[in-house]
């Protein structure tokens, strides 16, 4: 591209009065011998918006824009992004709001970031969208409640549908459950399931393929291109789809471990679910002698929120358990009904629910534990108790004894992967491990993926394949594939219809967005993608390892084979790529590489150090805008440059800037963890654990490690930011200026 290069400083918002703007005007043109620099008092007004737009008609295709955070007036800042370069330098969240005015740091400050600006508005190029023939076919896998949800929201919003289940007909659990507890104000009656009308609604309509009795060979390819091939009664058929809903759900707990509570040893103690097959036939009778049941003791959490079985709440459990103490006591109106519980959760209106049912004076709510479940001679079960509110042992006589237990997701890996997750692995430990299991390896392989990276949605810790749940519910570490119901979370099947129709939204906008050559979440403006100068590939691997979403495939020369339609665009390749040969249009290392190398450096240690701050832009960045719409001041001397996500830090950067003369180098990324917020899943956690051995190298190099550091921290942290800049440039003065800086 031969750019004409138009600078714009704006003067409004009081960078005008804050700053030297006719000097940095000379800047533009003197250093960077830019083709126009104008000085606007309002660049985002009306009269503002035309004087660029008239350069754009004139010939100017790379507009730098030197005013407020890139992040704010996008809409005035909004150009055609296949033939114009945009690059917006932040001199009124970053420089003025956080600095005071009229001050030699702060203009020096400033003049660095239009530098900073100015060199990465040379290198960067207009993106060139990859669009290929895509199909926007919408693939459910699973024909439970969520299934059947999300292919009729599909369908009735446009698009076509193909429905894989595997069981012989649709409906999943709920065709199994004798009622359901109330989903509608007063929230006291019992409801029909009302799964018969929806399945009908799927089946009739038109839009709706359904393939039942049906299980997937395999999936290849990418969103806008899966090749899905499917085995019905022994025949092979194939089908394309653009974007693909997982709705598997979940087989519940296994109560032959729960022997300590006599499941497997008396034949009265059943599951809820054996209850909803017994309330399905008539009267509630159990099962050792057909009796009708007169007492029935419910054990809530069994199994569950216990580190011997499942370390989660199941979330319906205790409501499932208050419906069926119901069908007891309707039946039979001299019943008993005993509910032992460690705590009942009945989130939002079922609350209403849990205090109608307490209003039967013959259901009996007790807190405490099991400690023994015993055979009365024929007379039925006796469970001893530990009250805790009462503060004793209680013996309760029961005919029945049901069990809630809780649900197990059915993308759950093998025991080896949990017992993996459990011990704490870090990020950079699981992607050199290669752990690329087959199908063998899950208890209920739905996908069947030929990906590199393994054939089964990765999942968290309990086996649940989300891979943002704050900021991106419903998206997994795989492109174009959604979760959606008990496969992503515990869920009822209010929650699983709401799952089902936010994962077929997601959906939708995954092969919308991958036609018109666009990413999907977090990055839906971007256009670009990895590019591989291919010819100095040493076959390391660490790029289809550590991709999180599993966008590289492999040759059997070890190639990495990149699929641009799975790609979030985080570039965490790109930092991980020891060859350097990964790049896109507008970022890469050279790119950032030629923004380091644009800070001036003065001589001068004591009184001007300079610090590199690497800041992630989904949690960081715009902390450190929010922290300047506070007026938060922070040190002068620290120069900003936003990254992707702080996996896509290639250790060339530090380098390029110790060699530079800069002092030290912050990296500030997203938190990680359990709790963990890192928007591409795991480059935060990648990058603590790739700067460590930076570190130790520092340390090799007689160079104090410290000159590194890498922080966490969530955006409602802002204001820890000027705190870590001031205390990191305190450590700065201690350990004195970078040797390198005299050479
Ligand atoms: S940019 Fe991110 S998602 Fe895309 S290939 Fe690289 S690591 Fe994978
Ligand atoms: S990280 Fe770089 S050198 Fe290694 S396989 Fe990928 S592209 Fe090739």
């Amino acid at each position: 591209m031969d750019k004409k290069t138009g600078t714009y400083i704006c003067s409004g918002c009081g960078i005008g009065d804050a700053l030297d703007a006719d000097k940095l005007c000379e800047l533009a043109t003197k250093e960077y011998k830019v083709d126009l620099c104008r000085i606007h008092p309002s660049l985002c007004g009306e009269e503002g918006a035309q004087v660029i737009k008239k350069d754009i008609e004139d010939g100017v295709n790379t507009v730098v824009i030197a005013a407020c955070s890139p992040r704010a007036k996008s809409d005035s800042f909004s150009y055609d992004t296949t033939t114009t370069v945009l690059e917006r330098v932040n001199l009124r969240e970053h420089v003025i709001w956080t600095h005071p005015s009229d001050d030699e740091d702060t203009q020096m400050l400033a003049e660095d970031y239009l530098r900073m600006g100015l060199a990465r508005a040379q290198k960067v190029s207009p993106p060139e969208p990859f669009q290929e023939a895509i199909d926007k076919t919408i693939l459910v896998v699973g024909g439970g409640i969520s299934g059947l949800s999300s292919a009729l929201g599909a369908a009735k919003a446009g698009y076509e549908v193909c429905l894989v289940e595997k069981s012989p007909s649709l409906g999943g659990w709920m065709t199994k459950l004798y009622k359901q507890f109330p989903k509608h104000p007063p929230y006291h009656e019992l409801e029909d399931t009302g799964i018969e009308a929806k399945i009908k609604e799927v089946e009739e309509n038109p839009r709706i393929k359904i393939f039942v009795g049906t299980e997937i060979e395999k999936i290849e390819g990418a969103p806008g291109m899966f090749d899905v091939q499917l085995r019905q009664n022994g025949n092979q058929s194939n089908l394309k789809a653009g974007a693909i809903v997982q709705a598997t759900g979940f087989t519940p707990y296994d109560a032959s471990k729960l022997d300590s509570l006599g499941f497997g040893k008396c034949p009265d103690v059943i599951t809820t679910l054996q209850m909803e097959e017994i309330a399905q036939e008539g009267k509630i009778k159990r099962p050792s002698d057909g009796k009708e049941a007169e007492s029935v003791a419910f054990i809530l959490c069994a199994g569950s929120r216990d580190e011997n079985h499942l370390t989660y709440c199941s979330s319906v459990c205790c409501l499932t358990a208050l419906k069926q103490a119901l069908y007891v006591r309707q039946q039979n109106p001299d019943s008993k009904v005993y509910i032992l519980y460690k705590d009942i959760r009945t989130p939002a209106q079922y609350e209403d629910f849990y205090s109608w049912v307490q209003e039967d004076g013959s259901v009996v709510f007790a807190r405490g534990e099991v400690l023994n479940i015993t055979e009365d001679g024929g007379k039925g079960l006796v469970v001893e108790f530990n009250d805790v509110l009462l503060g004793e042992v209680i013996a309760v006589k029961a005919d029945m004894v049901v069990l809630a237990t809780g649900m197990v997701p059915n993308s759950v890996p093998g025991e080896v992967q949990l017992a993996k997750a459990d011990s704490g692995t870090t990020a950079g430990e699981e992607a050199s491990a290669e752990i690329a299991p087959d199908s063998g390896f899950y208890a209920s392989p739905a996908l069947h993926l030929k990906y590199r990276q393994g054939p089964e949605l990765p999942t968290l810790k309990y086996g649940f394949p989300d891979s943002h749940f704050i900021c991106f519910p419903y998206e997994t570490r795989r492109t174009g594939i959604y979760a959606a119901g008990c496969v992503r979370q515990p869920a009822d099947s209010a929650v699983s219809v709401e799952d089902a129709t936010g994962a077929a939204l997601k959906a939708i906008q995954c092969v919308e967005l991958t036609a018109r050559g666009y990413a999907v979440h977090p990055r839906t403006w971007d256009q670009t993608y990895p590019d591989l100068f291919m010819q100095r590939c040493t076959q390391c691997k660490r790029c289809t390892e550590e991709c999180p979403f599993g966008v590289y495939n492999e040759d059997e020369k070890f190639n990495p084979l990149p699929n641009p339609t799975r790609c979030r665009r985080c570039a965490i390749c790109m930092g991980s790529c020891p060859e350097r040969i990964i790049s896109f249009k507008d970022y890469s290392v050279d790119i950032i590489s030629s923004m380091i190398k644009a800070i001036e450096v003065p001589d001068e240690f004591e009184e001007k150090p300079r610090v590199v701050a690497f800041l992630c832009e989904n949690d960081a960045y715009p902390a450190l805008d929010i922290a300047g719409i506070n007026r938060l001041a922070y040190n002068p001397y620290v120069r900003v440059i936003p990254v992707r996500c702080l996996g896509s830090v290639n250790i060339v950067w530090i380098a390029d800037a110790l060699s530079k003369g800069i002092d030290g180098i912050l990296m500030i990324g997203c938190k990680y963890g359990d709790d963990y917020q890192c928007h591409f899943v795991k480059g935060s956690e990648l990058a603590d654990y790739r700067m460590e051995k930076v570190q130790e190298t520092l340390t090799r190099l007689v160079l104090e490690k410290d000159r590194l550091q890498v922080h966490q921290l969530s955006i409602s942290e802002y204001e820890k930011l000027p705190q870590i800049f001031d205390d990191f440039l305190k450590r700065m003065e201690e350990i004195g200026p970078n040797p390198y800086k005299e050479l």
